[in-house]
């Protein structure tokens, strides 16, 4: 060993400690378990692949992609094509590495003034795990026991704190069900910060409050195409007033959205009659897995505006490992305090909602 390998080696460990924050070091990554079952319903992705005639179009267009250029740095065309769609001018619409890197943005651009972020609990993960690991005060405020806004609460933390960002998912992951748009508008109106609604699962819900920014500059939506069919894309999307979009694009990594992805999702915006199709599909299957699952036993299922169903077990360990045994895959959240036992499934195909449901009726009553 050289006296340079021994100073590496013993000034190593000291890195990690006096070079990463005591925040960072403390943080679980985000993590997704690597289970391989032949029924996958875990990652509230939709089960429908391409119908032949797209994926004829999509092949086509790959065909003719030079890979050896960068994409287009502002992806125009499908920012134009995002907007066609949703009816909300270009100049409002940012597009992202996945909602995840907008929200990685917005905590970026917009935490200069309290530093503070607050959002329910529980929800989705990445508000907390992002806000805290860049320097963020992170405020989680716990829902009502229909897991709905504590209006009360949220309130007077909002008007003690003044947090520069509030993050409100609705359909909430992983509760599965919307908010009261009331409550939501109210704070709206009463925040001073900035509120995003982050409408991941609103294709299920059919409710939006994109035409709300019109009204509110301080309000930002949230949305994906992973929820729909694309979750391969990684295709976030920022709706928001022209002034607050031109911020936040400042902080944007140059050619953030590959060419792949820009010109996949080209042609399945052009071509989307499909998309709202299976999404009709899944909000009929996921009524009738609600009501198979509200008549078992030994579960409590919550209703749902979303892709997924949550619900509690009375044993979420054993339950979720007797599913994987039978080829089965669905989300554990079981962890002491609000999500002890409880656990998440997506809605899959026809045959996969009964295969699980086949399944969870043979373990509840065994
Ligand atoms: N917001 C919510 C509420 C989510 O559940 C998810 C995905 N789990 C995301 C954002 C991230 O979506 P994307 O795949 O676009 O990063």
């Amino acid at each position: 060993m050289t006296s340079k390998d021994k100073k590496s080696q013993s000034t190593n460990p000291g890195i990690v400690e006096s070079r990463i924050s005591k925040v960072i070091r403390d943080i679980s990554p985000y993590s997704v378990p690597d289970i391989d079952c032949r029924i996958k319903l875990d990652g509230n992705e939709s089960p429908f692949g391409l119908p032949e005639q797209v994926q004829v179009k999509v092949d086509d267009a790959l065909k003719k992609l030079s890979i050896n250029r960068y994409p287009d740095p502002e992806a125009k065309k499908l920012i134009e094509l995002i907007s066609k769609v949703s009816e909300f001018p270009e100049e409002g619409i940012l597009l992202g590495n996945g909602s995840d890197e907008l929200i990685g943005m917005l905590i970026t651009t917009l935490t200069s003034g309290t530093g503070k972020i607050l959002c329910p609990a529980p929800t989705f993960s990445m508000y907390k795990l992002t806000g805290l690991a860049m320097g963020g005060q992170v405020i989680e405020v716990p829902l009502d026991e229909n897991f709905d806004i504590d209006l009360d609460s949220t309130l007077s933390i909002i008007e003690e704190n003044d947090p520069d960002l509030i993050f409100l998912a609705s359909p909430n992951n992983p509760t599965g069900n919307m908010y009261n748009a009331g409550k939501i508008a109210e704070i709206i109106s009463v925040a001073k910060g900035i509120v995003v609604v982050d409408e991941a699962y609103s294709d299920f819900s059919g409710y939006t409050f994109l035409p709300l920014i019109k009204e509110c500059e301080n309000l930002i939506i949230l949305r994906t195409l992973s929820k729909v069919g694309f979750a391969g894309l990684r295709l976030g999307m920022l709706f928001a007033r022209e002034n607050l979009v031109a911020e936040i694009n400042k902080v944007r990594y140059p050619y953030n959205i590959n060419s792949l992805s820009q010109c996949v999702a080209e042609v399945v915006l052009d071509n989307h009659e499909f998309v709202v199709e299976n999404i009709q599909l899944i909000i009929r299957e996921r009524a009738r897995v609600f009501n198979v699952m509200s008549s078992l036993d030994r579960i409590a299922v919550y209703p749902s505006d979303a892709n997924f169903i949550f619900f509690k077990a009375e044993n979420a360990d054993s339950l979720f490992s007797q599913l994987v045994q039978k080829d089965i895959l669905i989300r554990n959240f079981n962890k002491p305090g609000r999500l002890e036992n409880c656990m998440r499934v997506t809605i899959g195909t026809p045959e996969e909602n009964d295969a699980f449901l086949a399944a969870l009726t043979e373990i509840l009553s065994s």
